[in-house]
């Protein structure tokens, strides 16, 4: 059977590693310039909204489609649901689960990055939440942004930042320096779960300095959801029996 996996993320790699017995293809959107690739076939690009996702699966003959997307990849998650919907291939959405914050943890919840602008504390910023959603920061000459992510963000930026060009797993020890060396007094984070960005939080935690955590956006109604890799490829077993 052939499988499509929305990609992006490391359950999508993994899970491409793992599906022994199927003919598994991964799409990427194309925003990192040099992406980790899966192994197997790989498809680049949008595939033009619900309608173009949908004669797509059925141009390739697709017989599952698994969403592994990053949490914050609404759109995508939105189309594919809806395409499979229209066409009738079996869908599953992974998504890791989120953080949740322990009693030592300042987290200040917002549904938004626009909300997370809105109610920053500190002086010294570390936006630690990708490329994507940067502007939003922009206006703030208030405050100093310390901006990671792998690729440099393609919208306008904070006037008073530094840029770091990295691209995870972070550890406890990288963090910790990198907080204490910047003066850092606020953290902004989006709830994307997993090991990879999780040391942030726990740095943030030790050096008792407020997160910013950007809840995740909600799924679409009535879709199947999976927690892991494992859980993904136990549906797929039901699934071909
Ligand atoms: P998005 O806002 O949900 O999607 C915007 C459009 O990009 C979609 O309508 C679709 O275009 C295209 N697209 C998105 N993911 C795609 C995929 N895997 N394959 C083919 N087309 C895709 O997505 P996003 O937040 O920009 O994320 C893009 C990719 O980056 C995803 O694969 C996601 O897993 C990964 N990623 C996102 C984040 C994040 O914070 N958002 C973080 C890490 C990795 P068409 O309508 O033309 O089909």
């Amino acid at each position: 059977m052939k499988l499509l996996v929305l990609g992006g993320t490391g359950e999508a790699r993994e899970l491409a590693a793992r599906a022994d017995g199927f003919e598994v293809i991964t799409s990427l959107a194309g925003r990192v310039q040099n992406p980790v690739m899966p192994v197997g076939e790989v498809r680049v690009g949008g595939f033009g909204g619900v309608d173009g996702l949908a004669n797509w699966l059925q141009d390739n003959g697709i017989g599952a489609v698994v969403d592994a997307t990053h949490p914050f990849a609404a759109i995508i998650t939105e189309n594919a649901a809806a395409a499979c919907g229209q066409v009738g291939v079996p869908h599953v959405v992974l998504r890791r689960p989120g953080w949740s914050a322990g009693p030592l943890d300042r987290w200040i919840h917002v549904p938004s990055l626009a909300q997370a602008a809105a109610e920053l504390p500190g002086e010294r910023v570390f936006l630690a939440i990708g490329r994507q959603g940067v502007h939003h920061f922009a206006g703030d000459e208030s405050r100093w942004f310390l901006i990671r992510a792998i690729d440099p963000p393609d919208g306008a930026m904070p006037q008073r930042h530094e840029l770091l060009l990295r691209r995870g797993p972070f550890t406890l020890d990288d963090d910790l320096d990198l907080m204490r060396r910047y003066g850092i007094d606020a953290v902004v984070s989006k709830n994307s779960g997993g090991d990879l960005a999780e040391a942030k939080l726990e740095a943030a935690r030790i050096l008792g300095i407020p997160v910013v955590m950007v809840d995740r956006p909600p799924l679409p109604a009535g879709v199947q959801v999976v927690g892991s890799v494992d859980a993904a490829l136990a549906w797929l077993a039901d699934l071909t029996g």
